[in-house]
């Protein structure tokens, strides 16, 4: 009991090492990889990223345009945001919030429009319909 006073009264004066969580969440450091995110209007479902998936955690559905994701698999390693050629994947800086019951993300797409279709749809606003946007590279 002697041999410990004096780190029990230094424990008493110096700054605490740990937090008093979940009252006291430590910020996410800026390069934190956290809740995977498809920004699903600019996917393009070529199916890149389920192949390079390590945890197989993604389905890529070419046809239906749809795009599935078992967040309780993934490894939030990001070599699916670094692999993606359409750039419409992005980790934010939150972890994922914890849930009781097991998820799957499924989100459903839109097919591309190719050449002739999409030059089309650049003309039909004309007719006086409000389309959606068609995202161009560099386009005016
Ligand atoms: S790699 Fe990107 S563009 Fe291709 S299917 Fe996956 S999320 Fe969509
Ligand atoms: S972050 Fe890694 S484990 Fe998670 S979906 Fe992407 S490639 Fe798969």
């Amino acid at each position: 009991m002697f041999k410990m006073t004096p780190n029990i009264m230094r424990n008493l004066v110096v700054r605490k090492s740990t937090r008093r969580y979940p009252a006291e969440v430590r910020e996410p450091f800026a390069k934190v990889r956290g809740e995977l995110v498809n920004d699903i209007e600019r996917c393009i479902f070529c199916g890149t990223c389920e192949i390079k998936c390590p945890s197989q955690c993604l389905a890529v559905d070419k046809k239906s345009c749809v795009w599935v994701y078992d967040p309780m698999a993934c490894v939030y390693c990001g070599v699916c945001v670094d692999s993606c050629p359409a750039k419409c994947l992005y980790q934010k800086t939150q972890y994922r919030a914890p849930v009781c019951e097991r998820l799957t993300i499924r989100m459903q797409g839109q097919p591309r429009k190719k050449g002739k279709e999409k030059e089309k749809t650049q003309e039909a606003p004309a007719a006086g319909a409000g389309g959606p946007e068609v995202d161009e590279p560099g386009g005016s």
